[in-house]
């Protein structure tokens, strides 16, 4: 047999002509023609090619979006910027639930007994995380990918881990972008898993219709980690290991939680939360957990709340992306570079009020635009 040379490969040639162990076969073509022809192995994809596959529900097609979504480049957030102006009309067909609890308190496995659950159901799920808070890949989602063993091969699961942190508004906008894409692409259950510490649950429950909250019986709620302001933004609340000698102690628990959320005022939706035990790991109380949420779905469906908030959640996005870019082009400004730090300094030496300060950077920012305006004399 004679085999062709292939000059994108690193082996060494062999042919049926004996070569001489030892010497080297100096290549043919030079290194950066290489890497040139390298890159060109995979050709470029056009925006109608890439929503073609979305649409199709090609996992591929559907992870190359969501890469092209995180990358930072001007030209690949250009292209995934075309691909989800056209994705948005076939999306928003889904429940898109929301998971937080401390790490530990069974989030994964719970995932993975739910998600079984519904695949089994014909239901396609698509299993997101956010995790802004840090640069781990141990414990969040798939960075140990033994953690979700039998969806990550479910071919009605799609599991994307965290994008990589970065800000907050940053890690917010891809993942939504990626919940749309998802959509699009035929997933009717999103589940946004996060890490259960600060911030991020927060976000996590702007973009969900319902948001379940982890619980371990026995342990405080301090010790948990979760503030008020969690419980507050619960639609459910499930008390999990409830298995073995801890059954009882989580029905204890299960009304404790059922009492404390009664004191809450009841929310704009008009659901009163509920609260519920199961086993993740025995795969018990799963039905009775997807029973709340079903009937949550049909709850807020019927009473209108469910498209409500979902256009108070795209209203906020709007509103978000147009702070933080006014903010960055106001704090670019060449005029407001030059002053800042003097007028610092004048409200740190008492010299001037922080909201003189303020008023005159706005205006030296607005005055900028007029003198670009005004023609240079000859
Ligand atoms: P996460 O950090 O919240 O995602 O938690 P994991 O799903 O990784 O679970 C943490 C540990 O708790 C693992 O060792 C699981 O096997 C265990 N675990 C999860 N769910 C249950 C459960 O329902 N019962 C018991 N006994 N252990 C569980």
């Amino acid at each position: 047999m004679i085999r062709k040379y292939d000059p994108l490969s690193s082996k060494p040639f062999k042919s049926a002509l004996k070569v001489q162990e030892g010497i080297e076969q100096p290549s043919a073509i030079s290194k950066d023609a290489l890497s040139r022809l390298r890159q060109k192995k995979t050709p470029e994809l056009t925006a109608a090619e890439i929503v073609e596959g979305v649409l199709a529900g090609n996992i591929t097609m559907l992870s190359k979006a969501i890469t092209l979504i995180e990358s930072t480049r001007p030209e690949h957030q250009q292209l995934a910027q075309q691909v989800l102006e056209i994705c948005l009309p076939h999306s928003g067909d889904s429940i898109r639930i929301g998971f937080t609890g401390v790490p530990g308190v069974g989030k994964s496995t719970l995932i993975e007994a739910l998600g079984k659950y519904l695949t089994r159901r014909k239901f396609k799920l698509a299993v997101l995380a956010i995790d802004p808070s840090s640069y781990r890949t141990k414990g969040s989602i798939l960075g140990d990918k033994t953690r979700m063993e039998e969806l990550s091969v479910d071919p009605n699961a799609f599991i994307r881990p965290s994008p990589s942190a970065g800000t907050l508004g940053g890690v917010a906008r891809k993942t939504w972008e990626t919940i749309i894409l998802c959509e699009a692409a035929g997933f009717n259950i999103i589940f946004v898993e996060t890490v259960g510490v600060g911030q991020s649950e927060v976000l996590v429950h702007s973009m969900v219709d319902f948001f379940l909250l982890l619980m371990l019986a026995g342990a405080g709620d301090e010790l948990q980690g979760i503030k008020r302001g969690i419980m507050e933004m619960a639609d459910a609340v499930i008390i999990n290991k409830a298995d073995g000698d801890n059954i009882y102690k989580a029905g204890l628990a299960k009304a404790e939680y059922q009492k404390a959320l009664n004191l809450f005022p009841i929310p704009s939706s008009g659901w009163q939360p509920r609260v519920t035990t199961c086993s993740a790991r025995e795969k018990s109380g799963i039905k009775e957990l997807w029973k709340i949420i079903d009937d949550y779905h049909t709850f807020s469906k019927n009473n209108g709340y469910f498209y409500g908030k979902r256009t108070e959640q795209s209203l906020a996005r709007m509103h978000y992306a147009l702070k933080e870019q006014l903010f960055s082009d106001f704090y670019n400004n060449k005029k407001i570079e030059n002053k800042i730090r003097a007028i610092e300094s004048s409200i740190a030496r008492n010299a001037k009020s922080s909201y003189v300060a303020a008023r005159e950077l706005i205006e030296l920012y607005y005055s900028s635009f007029h003198e670009d305006k005004i023609e240079p004399k000859s």
